[in-house]
């Protein structure tokens, strides 16, 4: 049973997905981890020519395909401290595409490129969920994003006008680097919803199954 479905803290922790480079990926048992090339980190992972490394992307691919690996991520665009925009672009598509091949969902940072994710989401017309995590902006990105079928994940701090308009079917809930436990970020995201959403949210979850493949 997942709850936490975008966590950075590597202690082991049965429902929560851990995010991870594949270079820090250490499967182990009964434990979901999102595997991925995060925007802030394509320097090290991209050749002269802003394409991913070879060795890495095995890495990623082999990493990726593992039965623990519930999804592909984070990835995504960031246009204040992403890099080139081009690079960005290339290695997010590359990595929506392996998504696709190995029917898992997408894990995504966007910062200030919600038409750029949006653009990229028609134009791949992925089968697999799109979750925009950390989501903290207002309604009018937030409806960008759920009228293309994304799922928006909140975390310690949300908006919550955009809470509010966000289906239940649509979201879920996450520590990312966070120091409050998941439980005291629901209880948050409930109370400022007015509603339970503790086990829809478990239910939502249910798209980052270990052995989905
Ligand atoms: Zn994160």
């Amino acid at each position: 049973m997942i709850i936490d479905c975008h966590t950075h803290h590597p202690a082991p922790d049965a429902k929560a997905v851990i995010s991870t480079s594949p270079v820090g990926f250490r499967p182990s048992e009964g434990q979901a981890w999102s595997v991925g090339l995060h925007p802030w980190d394509l320097d090290l992972f991209c050749d002269s020519s802003f394409r991913i490394k070879e060795e890495i992307w095995s890495e990623l691919v082999m990493a990726a395909a593992a039965p623990g690996v519930v999804a592909i991520g984070e990835c995504g665009i960031d246009m204040v401290r992403g890099g080139l925009l081009a690079a960005q672009m290339l290695a997010f598509r590359k990595q929506a595409l392996l998504a696709e091949r190995l029917r898992k969902p997408l894990v995504i940072h966007s910062v200030k490129a919600h038409d750029i994710i949006v653009g990229l989401k028609r134009d791949i017309n992925p089968q697999m969920p799109w979750v925009i995590h950390g989501f903290r902006y207002k309604p009018s990105i937030a409806e960008m994003y759920l009228k293309e079928g994304c799922y928006l994940s909140f975390g310690e701090k949300f908006n919550t006008d955009s809470l509010l308009i966000t289906p239940h079917d649509k979201l879920l809930a996450e520590t990312d680097e966070s120091a409050l436990p998941i439980e005291e970020i629901i209880s948050r995201l409930e109370s400022a919803s007015g509603r339970p959403l503790r086990e829809q949210i478990i239910d939502n979850s249910k798209i980052f199954r270990i052995n989905n493949i």
